[in-house]
């Protein structure tokens, strides 16, 4: 008797295990943004309701593999998109630490250098995995999933690698969030001079540094939700007080990672929360 019990409380949590892991997936109808704890460096996987993939930048190093892991379900270990804002390696690294355990339905990419021996590694370990890459453009576009859309509002070529990010606005029903990676001013500029608006949410550019986020700018975006991906008592001393101080002028809420650890928004034509745990 004493056995049947342990094995029924064994199969019941296993059970309950099994049911958990599809709430990681968001409801149909939404959009799940995360920021994942990456220490310096940026890593965003979205994850739409109808279970499509996009993960924008891998970090730094290994510390993804354990953020993606539970971020998706034990047995989800695809991704449809894989984008690299740019060839930096606190974006990079950590793209080339998954390979071999998710695989990718086509990877992304803007100007790189042929020079960079770690995009040299990837590119080496992409055509071993024969994963298809694009190289994309501005004003390039997407769908991910049925509801949601990727436009690539700056694919700049520059001598100063930052702006050479891959800028990208995500749209899903009447939501809309924009992706600066670490593009700067003269960037943010050209934006501006193409007609930006106004969105729900900002991935705030260069983890805060004082090279991107000028007032006029954020007087535009005007978030509701600035998220910050940014590493605990980083080196560069990012974000810097002055990008705080025009955040809070012009943001509702102001996310940071090095506060929060892993950020998880969801979102859809209702509400845009923050939710606790994966
Ligand atoms: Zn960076």
């Amino acid at each position: 008797m004493k056995r049947f019990l342990v094995f029924g409380l064994i199969f019941f949590l296993a059970a309950v295990n099994f049911f958990n892991q599809f709430s990681l997936y968001p409801p149909l109808g939404s959009v799940k943004i995360s920021f994942f704890s990456v220490g310096q460096g940026d890593a965003i996987l979205i994850v739409t309701g109808d279970k499509k993939t996009l993960l924008i930048d891998g970090g730094p190093d290994k510390s993804i593999l354990s953020e993606i892991n539970s971020a998706l379900p034990w047995w989800h270990r695809h991704l449809d998109f894989v984008l690299l804002t740019h060839e930096h390696d606190d974006h990079l690294l950590g793209l080339i630490e998954l390979g071999g355990r998710y695989h990718f339905t086509q990877v992304m990419y803007g100007t790189v250098s042929e020079e960079n021996n770690f995009i040299k590694e990837w590119f080496a370990d992409l055509k071993k995995d024969k994963i298809k890459k694009y190289q994309i453009k501005a004003l390039d576009s997407f769908s991910l999933g049925k509801y949601c859309r990727v436009n690539i509002l700056s694919a700049a070529v520059s001598r100063e690698v930052n702006d050479q990010s891959l800028v990208s606005e995500l749209v899903c029903g009447e939501r809309k969030f924009l992706f600066m990676g670490d593009a700067g001013e003269a960037i943010e500029n050209i934006l501006i001079d193409e007609g930006l608006g106004a969105y729900d949410l900002l991935k705030v550019g260069h983890h805060g540094s004082l090279t991107a986020s000028q007032e006029k700018f954020l007087k535009i975006v005007r978030p509701t939700i600035a998220v910050i991906s940014v590493g605990k008592n980083n080196k560069f001393f990012h974000p810097r007080p002055e990008v705080l101080t025009r955040l809070q002028k012009t943001a509702g809420d102001i996310l940071r990672t090095d506060e929060l650890g892993t950020i998880n928004i969801i979102a859809n034509n209702k509400e845009i929360y923050l939710r606790r745990g994966p």
